[in-house]
């Protein structure tokens, strides 16, 4: 028995074991752990795939983060923010096409303070009472996580971007903190949120090593969902010029993080897709079960880029769930428009 057997019947590895499993392609094929991981998918969820409404409410952000194109200092960003009213009507009609999770994502945007979310959150849980409702909009107080919560909040993404904390502090500005990051985590997950870490692969200074702390944190942690992509440059970020992250490892990462986690909810994301044509099936065949087709309304979406060339037709679109559907089966899934919560 080595170190993926041992992983995959529970055990919890060291850092210097994950940095092993991570490394050793010749021990660790490719191959051998989507495989793996691949069974532990079907074996708890089955081939259903969830989608998720993905909508990008606002692209405002008072943070500075040194990767994505909605940063503060990006003066060349097209800014834009929903109205209440607009992200209603927007999940009326997600609801109509049969979705069952809305993910309401946005940039850190001070204008959303509680006084104004958690009216919001309360509208759509009227209006759309058996929906899941995911929050993603960063760091903010545990009383405004609890009040989300009470107002009808299920589900929290919010990367932790990296659990190394040297690595942290050369992807973010020194006002951001990797300790208040692991504060929120912490909070949502006591609060009762179904919670979501996760990382991008590849980010300028990373490494193996920042990604066997990645699983000890993940391991640790125990997040009902984990967001992967690889890093992608945008043009107007102190990163325009770095190597976007590697496809092949994000995959890898997909297939060790459903092997140590196999209850995890894990998407297939559009990053993954932007970077290879194939990539949303290939993140599926790694052990990926959600996508998060976005249903923004047109005129917006293409003004959400925290990174260059983001897709935004096909495989993306909410309003195109028969040809999503589709490729799906023709790929040996089954899309699923329940709820999906975690199963534990
Ligand atoms: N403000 C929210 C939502 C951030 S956008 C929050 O802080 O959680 C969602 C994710 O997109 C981020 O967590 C980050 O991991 C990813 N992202 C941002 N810029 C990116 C880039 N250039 N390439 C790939 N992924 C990126």
């Amino acid at each position: 028995m080595d170190l993926i057997d041992k992983a995959a019947e529970g055990a919890a590895l060291s850092k210097e074991e994950w940095l092993s499993v991570i490394s050793d392609k010749e021990k660790y094929p490719d191959e051998r752990l989507r495989n793996m991981a691949s069974s532990i998918r079907d074996s708890v969820y089955g081939r259903k795939v969830y989608l998720r409404g993905l909508i990008e409410f606002t692209s405002y952000c008072k943070n500075d983060c040194l990767y994505c194109g909605l940063r503060r200092s990006n003066a060349r960003a097209e800014r834009y923010r929903l109205s209440p009213d607009e992200i209603v009507s927007t999940c009326v009609h997600g609801y109509s096409l049969g979705f069952r999770t809305f993910v309401l994502q946005g940039g850190e945007d001070p204008w959303w303070r509680d006084e104004r979310l958690v009216p919001l959150v309360k509208k759509i849980r009227s209006v759309c009472p058996d929906a899941a409702i995911t929050l993603s909009v960063g760091e903010r107080s545990d009383e405004s996580y609890k009040a989300l919560r009470k107002a009808g909040a299920d589900r929290y993404l919010l990367r932790h971007e990296t659990a190394d904390r040297e690595h942290y502090s050369r992807l973010h500005p020194s006002d951001m903190s990797f300790d208040n990051r692991m504060r929120c985590l912490r909070t949502l997950k006591r609060i009762g949120y179904q919670t979501g870490a996760g990382m991008m692969i590849g980010t300028p200074g990373s490494s193996f090593e920042t990604l066997a702390s990645d699983m000890t944190f993940l391991q640790d942690l125990r997040p009902e969902m984990v967001g992967i992509g690889p890093f992608i440059p945008h043009h107007d970020t102190p990163f325009a010029s770095e190597d976007r992250g590697s496809v092949a490892l994000t995959l890898r990462m997909l297939s060790i993080v459903r092997i140590a986690l196999p209850h995890v909810l894990l998407p297939s994301t559009t990053a993954l897709a932007t970077a290879s044509s194939d990539g949303q099936i290939a993140g599926l065949e790694a052990g990926a079960n959600v996508v998060m087709p976005n249903i923004t309304p047109m005129g917006e979406r293409e003004k959400y880029l925290l990174y260059d060339n983001k897709k935004i037709s096909d495989e993306e679109d909410g309003d195109n769930l028969s040809s999503i559907m589709e490729r799906f089966r023709r790929a040996g899934y089954k899309g699923s428009l329940e709820r999906g919560d975690f199963r534990a």
